[in-house]
Order: structure tokens, then sequence, then C-alpha cells
């Protein structure tokens, strides 16, 4: 099935893009940018936990690539003041895996497990009864000689990561006290997340520079500090290294970058639906099978971004491409678009 840049963003990043986004990860939580709410939130939460001396309660933070999961857990264990041991679902493929890494964790310690729609059905299981009395029950031998013995943990905070929480199933979801969903960053925030950055990599940015790269950046951190790296190259190759508009403009257009930085999946999705079904409305299913990608993931990683910058719309009859989607597409309403399939 043909993926899109979005979907693949973190199992794709080269060792140099993952280097690169550790140095100018914010560590301190004033230095995180953006999702208010969130912030205000585990500020409380971190708070109480520490005047009690308890573990934090269970966290999960949902919401599409790129926008700050995995720096925030890092900034929740720095805040509390703990080790943070990492992991992804996919990765922990025994209960034996789990039980070594929870058997591991200092008291109060946080688990991070990035992708953790995907932990297999049994370490799922035995991550229940982990998460809610910090215990395992790990059988040993087989046969006649089998027998469970019971290990006690101490209490850690699990940090869970999804851009699928559709995904993830009720008893697995109703074990976390904290859900977070994070949104997409307002052109603003990213514009200050970028500057932060440029100065992180000492160099120096104009404000419209910062600016035209923010439009452009879909809304997401990693998608800024990629465009911006990029950007960088040209600015030293081309000019004196100083990032302005005119370098950036340059730039932004060989790397074929779209104007509002809507990607590669999300472009086709807007030409299906325009192409295909003559501007909607159409059904979410079938606007998967016609660009070949899942359901959940255009619902969650996609669809948010398009509805929120009115490029789509959801109606009781499905998906309807807006006018700004023909605009942008350079389609006509009722036009010649429909194509034979
Ligand atoms: P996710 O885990 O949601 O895919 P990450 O936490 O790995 O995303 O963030 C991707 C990149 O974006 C990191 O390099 C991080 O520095 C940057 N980033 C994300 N959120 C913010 C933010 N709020 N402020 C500054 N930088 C951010």
């Amino acid at each position: 099935m043909p993926n899109s840049n979005l979907e693949t963003d973190k199992t794709s990043l080269t060792p140099a893009d993952k280097e690169f986004e550790n140095n100018i990860r914010p560590r301190e939580i004033e230095d995180f940018a953006g999702q208010p709410q969130t912030i205000e939130n585990l500020k409380v939460f971190i708070k109480a936990a520490k005047l009690r001396g308890e573990a934090l309660d269970h966290v999960l933070f949902h919401g599409p690539p790129g926008l700050g999961k995995t720096t925030l857990s890092r900034i929740v264990a720095n805040e509390l003041g703990v080790n943070i041991k990492e992991t992804s679902g996919p990765v922990i493929e025994k209960p034996g895996d789990l039980a070594g890494l929870l058997t591991n964790l200092e008291p109060h310690d946080v688990l991070f497990i990035d992708e953790i729609h995907r932990l297999s059905t049994v370490v799922e299981e035995y991550l229940y009864a982990a998460m809610e009395d910090f215990r395992l029950d790990i059988m040993i031998d087989s046969g006649p000689n089998a027998r469970s013995i019971q290990l006690t943990l101490n209490p850690f905070t699990l940090v869970g990561a999804t851009t699928r929480s559709g995904l993830l199933t009720a008893p697995l979801l109703s074990r976390f006290g904290i859900k977070a969903r994070l949104e997409y960053y307002n052109a603003a925030t990213i514009q200050k997340i970028i500057i932060r950055a440029a100065s992180i990599m000492k160099t120096r940015i104009t404000s419209d520079a910062s600016e035209e790269i923010s439009r452009r950046s879909r809304g997401t951190p990693r998608i800024a500090n990629g465009l911006l790296r990029r950007v960088r190259d040209f600015a030293q190759v081309l000019g004196n290294g100083v990032i302005d508009l005119a370098i950036t403009q340059h730039a932004l257009k060989a790397l074929n970058v779209d104007e509002h930085g809507l990607d590669e999946m999300d472009n086709r999705i807007l030409s299906a639906i325009i192409d295909k079904f003559k501007g909607g409305p159409v059904g979410i299913t079938t606007i998967a099978t016609a660009v070949g990608e899942e359901t959940g993931t255009l619902e969650e990683v996609y669809e948010p971004f398009l509805i929120q910058e009115g490029f789509l719309m959801r109606t009781p009859r499905g998906r309807e491409a807006t006018a700004k989607a023909y605009e942008h597409l350079g389609k006509k309403k009722g036009g010649e678009n429909s194509l034979l399939f």
C-alpha cells in the first residue's frame, strides 16, 4: 500500500535526522511552544504528583506525527526529575521483553512506549496489571511444571504515544489517567519554533523568511525544522548563509513545497474527491480505497489538518472538497475534472 511521507516520517528518519531532532528538541517545559491547554494541565498534574510523592498517573499523548509527543514525554520525565526509558510498540515482542523493561525501572520512572497501538495483544494484556497494580504475573516453565510467579514492580508512569488512538482497545485506553490530544500549531507558534531552531543552529534568519517557512509547514514542528534545514543548505551554497525571503522562496520552489504546506497524500485526497467523485460528498471508505490508504489513518492523520485549514468539509453524507480545495488544485467546480475510471 503506498505510504505518504507523513505516515512514514518517524520510521524513515535517517540517523542524521534523528541526531538533528535531538539537538533542537526542547528539554524544558518553558521551551515547548504551543499546546497551551495540555501544558497547563501537565504542570498541575506533575506538581500534584510531586507534592504527594507519587508516580505521575499514566499519560497518553495522541495526535498526528511530528507534533511533539516524544518531546513532551521527555519533558514530563525531566520535570518529574526521573529517568525515562524509551521503546516502541513493535519492539516489545514478548512478555519477557516487557518484564525486562519494567523490572529495571526505578521508583517513579517513566516508561515511554511510542506507537503504542502496535503492541501485541499478549504484551498488552500483561501491561494491564502492571499499569493498575504495579504487578506482573509471569508464567515460567511449561506443561505440568508450569507455574506463575508474581513480580512486584516499582511504581512507574507509562507514557504512551500514538498517531492512531482509534486503534487502542478500551481496556488499555481506560488505564491512562491523563489523555492529551496534540493539535496542529498555528503559523505564529511554528514561526517561534523555527526562530529557536535557527538560533540553536547558529543560522541567521529574517523574520519574513521564518514566516514563509512557517506557512508551508503543515502546522507541524517536524516539517518546519526539516524545511529550515534544507533552506539553510540553499542559503549557505547560493548566498552568504543568511536565510532571507528570496533564498527561502527559491529553496521552497526548488524543493517543490506546496503553497499551503500540503503534502502528497493531502493533495491526492483532494484530487480524488474532485476528479473521481465530483467534489463529493463521498464516504471516507471510498476515498481510502481511491488513494490506497487506511480509513483510520485518513481520519486521524490527514483529515484533521485538511478540515482545520478549510480544504475539506465533513457532512452527514460524506466528505466534500471546498472552494479553497478547487482553487488550490487549479480546478473548476462542475468543470471537466472528472476522470473515467
Ligand atoms: P512526535 O513524537 O509527535 O512524532 P516529536 O516529539 O519527535 O514528534 O517532534 C518532532 C520534532 O519537532 C522534534 O525535533 C522537536 O524538536 C520538534 N518539536 C515538536 N514540538 C515542538 C514544540 N512544541 N516546540 C518546539 N519544538 C517542537
